[in-house]
């Protein structure tokens, strides 16, 4: 029986500075951690602005070691991306993750290039091609690339959005999407965004990870309510029109529920003593670069 951890590159908000942005890599284990030097399997959440540096440095950790060859982080360890949404603090990374795979793990004397599957909706992988991607990447000696020459794109639909189908590693666990209430143009849902939900097929438990979203009540009795533990990210001050779940509304959920749930995506003034409530009443602030064991 596998076994699935999750580490995050960086807790911070989009704009924190004294903690990276909220990316995470979760790592798939046939037997244990404490016994292999290096994952079967890997899944990394999103990649901002801040994740080549977090990268860089979480690899001189001798847990994962496996992340460096020459001192490079070595990109290709990475075997699946998941892409939650388009803000920069979660695809800000992708341009060196790309040109770094291609240009330098691939073999020199032929174009082969392993590359990472980008999983997210149809939808978000043209868009993370055509508005994020492509201005950087799309310039080749001789023509012109398109996402294929970066990465291997393996589209997913949304939970509850017709035959949805997860993703899943070690035949064991099941990465799924769930559609998020983050930022509204117009109204909820008209710009893509979605939490993953990881399922464990032999014992049915599951874990939630929310991406960004704004409190969603229904989304949290659906997912996170029966999940055995949660990520949630959190704004840790009150404002009119919030686009991520404010620490006062998350504070409002039962106490089984918060006891197991994890605030992420936090500004820098977590370690006020105004906040210091959120250790008692809450799983606590998540730490960056600790390995979570999500399925034992
Ligand atoms: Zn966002």
């Amino acid at each position: 029986m596998g076994k699935l951890t999750l580490t995050f590159l960086g807790v911070g908000s989009a704009f924190a500075k004294r903690n990276r942005q909220s990316n995470a890599l979760v790592e798939a284990w046939a037997d244990d951690p404490r016994r292999q030097s290096a994952p079967d399997d890997t899944v990394l959440i999103d990649f901002g602005m801040t994740g080549p540096v977090a990268l860089h440095e979480l690899k001189l950790r001798p847990d994962f070691a496996y992340l460096d060859v020459d001192g490079r982080v070595n990109y290709p360890a990475i075997t699946n991306l998941i892409v939650t949404h388009q803000h920069a603090d979660h695809v800000g990374g992708l341009e060196e993750f790309a040109a770094t795979t291609r240009h330098v793990f691939a073999r020199p004397s032929s174009n082969d290039v392993r590359r990472t599957r980008l999983i997210a909706t149809q939808e978000m992988i043209e868009g993370v091609w055509t508005h994020s991607l492509s201005g950087g990447l799309r310039a080749l000696s001789g023509r012109t690339a398109t996402l294929e020459d970066y990465f291997e794109p393996h589209p997913l639909r949304a939970m509850g959005d017709g035959d949805a189908q997860p993703f899943s590693v070690l035949d064991q666990f099941e990465f799924s999407l769930v559609q998020t209430d983050h930022i509204r143009i117009h109204e909820r849902y008209d710009w893509p965004s979605y939490a993953v939900r990881i399922a464990d097929r032999q014992s049915g438990e599951t874990v939630f990870y929310s991406g960004d979203t704004r409190f969603d009540r229904a989304m949290i009795d659906k997912y996170v309510v029966p999940a055995r533990l949660s990520f949630h990210d959190v704004q840790l001050r009150d404002e009119p029109t919030p686009v991520h779940a404010l620490l006062s509304e998350l504070r409002t959920l039962p106490e089984s529920v918060r006891r197991t749930m994890h605030l992420y995506h936090y500004g820098d003034s977590w370690d006020a003593s105004e906040y210091e409530f959120v250790q008692r009443e809450f799983a606590g602030f998540a730490r960056p670069a600790y390995r979570y064991l999500l399925f034992d």
